[in-house]
């Protein structure tokens, strides 16, 4: 991505030490999202950067979403929304995997996904990977080929890369 839009994306995070519990710098999105030249600007970037060679968008639960639908409608193709447990009304397949703390599930309608479709995952942070590992699988099983995974920020110290090896993950910003 252009050094520019990493600035941008730079200078309107909020880091919120302890939330939600000790121990934790949450990076806050809100002040970018609420600024509209900022969030027009992210968006235009990362639809710049994969027009054409995506059929689909692939948004994680929650903050995934604000970012993959924005890019769809840009892109001109159809978004996907990878949920956390319960929330999609059924048939869904669902991926179990491990957080830092106690465990948590994924899952998506798999007839939203063409068979052979390309997709791009998307989420706001790659900490550990775990959520966007378990979206990988999901999208596979499914039919879709992983085109890569989109982060607007990575904290390069809990390792997710590591954990999505073999696919391209680009981060806005890294930490
Ligand atoms: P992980 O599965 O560990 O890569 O965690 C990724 C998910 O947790 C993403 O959906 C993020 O929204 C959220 N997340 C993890 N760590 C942070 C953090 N320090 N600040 C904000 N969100 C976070």
């Amino acid at each position: 991505f252009p050094t520019d839009l990493t600035e941008l994306v730079r200078n309107h995070i909020r880091e919120i030490p302890d939330f939600p519990s000790p121990g934790i710098l949450f990076r806050d999105i809100t002040p970018l999202l609420a600024d509209g030249p900022a969030f027009t600007a992210l968006i235009d970037g990362l639809a710049d950067a994969y027009r054409g060679s995506v059929d689909a968008v692939a948004g994680l639960e929650s903050r995934g979403f604000i970012l993959a639908a924005p890019l769809a409608a840009a892109l001109g193709v159809g978004m996907i929304t990878v949920r956390k447990s319960g929330r999609l009304p059924g048939p869904v397949i669902g991926v179990d995997y491990a957080l830092e703390y106690g465990d948590a599930r994924m899952e998506l309608r798999p007839e939203t996904i063409a068979d052979g479709q390309r997709v791009l995952i998307v989420d706001d942070v790659l900490a550990t990977g775990g959520t966007g590992a378990a979206a990988v699988e999901l999208v596979q099983r499914a039919g879709g080929q992983v085109t890569g995974l989109a982060m607007l920020l990575e904290l390069a110290d809990l390792g997710g890369r590591g954990r999505l090896e073999g696919h391209r993950v680009d981060s806005v910003l890294v930490y």
